[in-house]
């Protein structure tokens, strides 16, 4: 059964037909192992870790309609799906490209563990990739970016990312998380691979931790070979809450859209707010990018108040937004990134990255944005 719209897939792609046993959902298959005679007749041996209950086979089908791939995988949380990406593709000696700002947990990756195995990495300005001619060497192999950054929210020129990356038959991998699907499928703008923390919007209740690979089968055979070895498989629970939470994406990032928006829009308008980092505001500089190549910008901004201790002070005061770190539930949380996302990088090069002590990262949730901007109001007040 095909499915024509984003929104009809999200409700029924793919799913067993006829249902199991009847049921509109499909239930959790808690069996940690399947009935196996090891025929020669194509059955495969099923087991939690392969990655292959009904539960994976169902949100793998789902999560490749939904990135426009021809397959997927899930793992156990976005670093799980990231690192194991990165595993499998890349071997002793070889060059990675990666965009100079990237989710904390991935630069400690590639800054950390990579260089341990024998792999390079060499970082450009996504927004610049008139340096990527510079940066290429024989041995590159894959050339990785993010399709928003955190927590400026800058937007990378991708159209030419992807040129560039075809040209010289590098493997391209996205970071997709800030996007979702709705927003945008990098797989339809040239991407070999897109990656998400399914722990953020696509699951969006702030309850499970998981990851996934969408893209290019050949690539999701070596990573899921990789998977099966390195363990990070997701438990079929946490795969029933992300197809569960799947269902109303294109109603929460819709929403999460324009609330962003409204909340940027005010607080622009605010005198004790500098700078208001938002790709929906004319003021961005990438807000042309953002229109040309996205449905709509998302559900992060940051904003600049006078000092760290005016920051922290602003948090204190709120009261139905939550301070804590992590995004893309329906609830609104707002964090410091200096503290946070940030807190390992010294003073320094937070500053020249753009992120001073009095930047506040607003991750917007479904609630009525009226409501929202009165909390900011009071706080602000
Ligand atoms: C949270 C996040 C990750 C890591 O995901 P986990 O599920 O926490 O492992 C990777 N990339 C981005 C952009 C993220 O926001």
């Amino acid at each position: 059964m095909s499915y024509k719209s984003l929104d009809t897939q999200l409700v029924h792609a793919g799913y067993d037909r006829p249902r199991i046993g009847g049921a509109v959902v499909t239930p959790v298959f808690r069996s940690a192992t399947f009935d196996f005679r090891g025929s020669d007749e194509g059955e495969t041996l099923r087991y939690i870790r392969y990655n292959n209950t009904p539960n994976h086979d169902a949100l793998h089908r789902k999560l490749a309609t939904l990135e426009r791939g021809e397959a997927a995988v899930v793992t156990a949380s976005g670093m799980a799906a990231i690192s194991t990406a990165l595993l499998a593709l890349l071997d002793r000696g070889d060059h990675l490209l990666i965009q100079d700002t990237l989710y904390g947990g991935t630069a400690a990756l590639v800054a950390q563990d990579l260089p341990r195995l024998g792999i390079e990495v060499d970082a450009f300005d996504p927004r610049r990739p008139e340096e990527l001619a510079a940066r290429r060497r024989p041995q590159t192999r894959a050339i990785y970016t993010e399709a928003l950054s955190n927590p400026l929210v800058q937007i990378p020129d991708h159209r030419a990312i992807v040129a560039f990356a075809r040209r010289h038959g590098l493997i391209s991998l996205v970071d997709a998380t800030f996007a979702t699907p709705v927003n945008w499928q990098p797989l339809t703008a040239g991407y070999d691979l897109a990656i998400h923390s399914c722990t953020k919007y696509l699951n969006g209740h702030s309850d499970i931790v998981a990851g996934a690979v969408i893209g290019r089968r050949r690539y999701l055979d070596l990573i899921a070979a990789r998977l099966r070895h390195f363990g990070g498989s997701l438990d079929p629970g946490a795969c029933f809450l992300l197809d569960r939470g799947l269902k109303t994406l294109a109603l929460r990032v819709a929403r999460q859209n324009d609330n962003a928006q409204r909340l940027a829009e005010y607080l622009e308008s605010h005198p004790a707010v500098g700078t208001v980092h938002y790709p929906g505001l004319p003021s961005h500089p990438d807000h042309d990018r953002g229109r040309e190549l996205f449905r709509g910008c998302g559900g992060v901004l940051a904003f600049e108040v006078a000092s760290g201790d005016a920051a922290a002070r602003l948090l204190d005061r709120l009261e139905v937004m939550t301070v804590a770190p992590s995004l893309g539930g329906v609830e609104t949380l707002v964090s410091r990134p200096a503290v946070t996302s940030h807190a390992e990088m010294a003073a320094e090069d937070r500053r020249a990255l753009g992120i001073g002590d009095g930047l506040v990262r607003v991750a917007v949730g479904i609630e009525d944005p009226e409501e929202l901007i009165a909390d900011l109001e009071q706080a602000l007040a």
